[in-house]
């Protein structure tokens, strides 16, 4: 039995993780739960797996779910100390890091400095701290598998294969709902168009993300720090079908592939499973449904958020964190409302343009460029606005 904590049991990979874990209960064991306010849920969840303790950020809703639970025996936590607390206890063997955003840092370094193995869906956790984390991870002997589809196909690839005869990692990207609008037309497109995602089916900020390409570009310096491959060894091809979640170069020109239906509970339960492969009843691909298998190169004018994130890995320091905290900011304000899709990554290189570098930051640095970095690019918002 795998004991199990979810960090952001209510979002999209919470949900399915736990749609994984309810297909193997003989492997796995909910210990925790986590979500920000959704009381309901949550509720939902603690009375279906009966995990020993959940956290609920909001303080409001934590009242109204102890009231719900309390003839259970869970532990209904809150307060940002209590969901390191959950995340360290000494039952949990395996912490899915599945809070969206830089939120999701602090619990995840926490779980990793207590020795626990990581199912990495949170990104932004490498994004920000990539250098300290993975340094932590080697020394306290931590798994972190990734969830997150592209990083999962190149692991799954890289399996009894040398990183050292790496030519070049290939990450996929469906290039979302705009690739094959026209650039002059992308100023004015709607919250509810980016939301529209063609494959995949994630939480809001993800989505946006995945319209501006930025998560693509979240993405490469999530592969930068995981595989430990240079960035010039890492290339992003846009293939909208999403079969092939990413591919692999080796030295002698041999390329491997994995690919599957997009659907995140294939690479979740891969993280959960690790090192085995376990059975499940997901819908199979169908080879003869795709006709074609398409790629193209992605449109850096189009989608300036992708060339921004490598300029970061190339300023290293704290420059990812600061474009990661500009693009939370930039993504929240797109999503009510008060600027236009173009000016997302706009704002992310304004605030990356006017940010105070840092070099070898740690961790305290990186939360002081956190705070800085949300100021600036809200100052820029509203200079917009007005
Ligand atoms: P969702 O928005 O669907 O879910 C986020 C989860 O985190 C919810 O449980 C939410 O609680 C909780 N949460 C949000 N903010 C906070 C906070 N400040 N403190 C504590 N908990 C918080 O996100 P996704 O599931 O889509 O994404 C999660 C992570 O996984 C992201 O980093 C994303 O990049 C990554 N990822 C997601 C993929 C996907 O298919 N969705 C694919 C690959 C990676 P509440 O429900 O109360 O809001
Ligand atoms: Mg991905």
């Amino acid at each position: 039995m795998k004991k199990i904590a979810i960090l952001g049991s209510t979002g999209s990979i919470g949900t399915q993780a736990l749609e994984v874990i309810r297909q193997h209960p003989e492997r796995f064991e909910v210990i925790g739960l986590s979500t920000h306010a959704n009381a309901n849920l949550i509720i939902e969840q603690a009375r279906e797996f009966k995990p020993a303790m959940i956290h609920v950020t909001d303080e409001t809703q934590a009242k109204e779910v102890k009231s719900a639970l309390k003839k259970s025996s869970v532990k209904v936590l809150t307060g940002a100390d209590e969901l390191d607390a959950l995340a360290t206890d000494k039952n949990v063997d395996m912490v899915i890091s599945a809070i969206v955003g830089f939120a999701g840092l602090k619990p995840t370094i926490a779980a990793i400095d207590a020795g626990k193995d990581i199912a990495l869906a949170n990104k932004e956790t490498l994004v920000v701290a990539g250098d300290i984390v993975m340094d932590m991870a080697t020394r306290k002997e931590v798994n972190v598998l990734p969830v997150d589809s592209e990083h999962s196909a190149i692991f799954q690839v890289m399996q009894g294969e040398n990183y050292d005869k790496v030519r070049r990692l290939i990450l996929t990207a469906s290039g979302g709902p705009f690739l094959d609008t026209d650039v002059k037309d992308m100023y004015g497109v709607s919250c509810e168009d980016a939301l529209k995602h063609p494959n995949w089916n994630m939480g809001n900020k993800i989505t946006i993300d995945s319209a501006t390409m930025m998560n693509k570009g979240l993405e490469v310096i999530e592969a930068y720090h995981l595989f430990k491959i240079p960035p010039f060894k890492i290339e992003v091809v846009i293939h909208p079908q999403s079969i092939i979640h990413s591919m692999v170069e080796f030295d002698d020109r041999s390329i491997k592939a994995q690919m599957g239906l997009p659907d995140m509970r294939v690479p979740i339960q891969y993280a959960l499973g690790y090192p085995e492969r376990l059975k499940n009843k997901l819908p199979e691909l169908d080879f003869t449904e795709y006709s074609s298998l398409t790629f193209q190169k992605p449109d850096l004018e189009k989608f300036p958020a992708l060339g921004i994130a490598f300029e970061t890995i190339r300023r290293g320091g704290n420059f990812p964190c600061i474009i990661n905290a500009a693009n939370e900011i930039a993504v929240d304000a797109f999503l009510n409302n008060q600027i236009g899709f173009m000016q997302i990554s706009k704002i992310v290189e304004q605030t990356m343009e006017s940010a105070t570098p840092v070099v070898n930051p740690a961790i305290e640095d990186l939360i002081n460029s956190d705070v800085e970095a949300r100021g600036k690019a809200k100052e820029f918002i509203k200079q917009l606005n007005k």
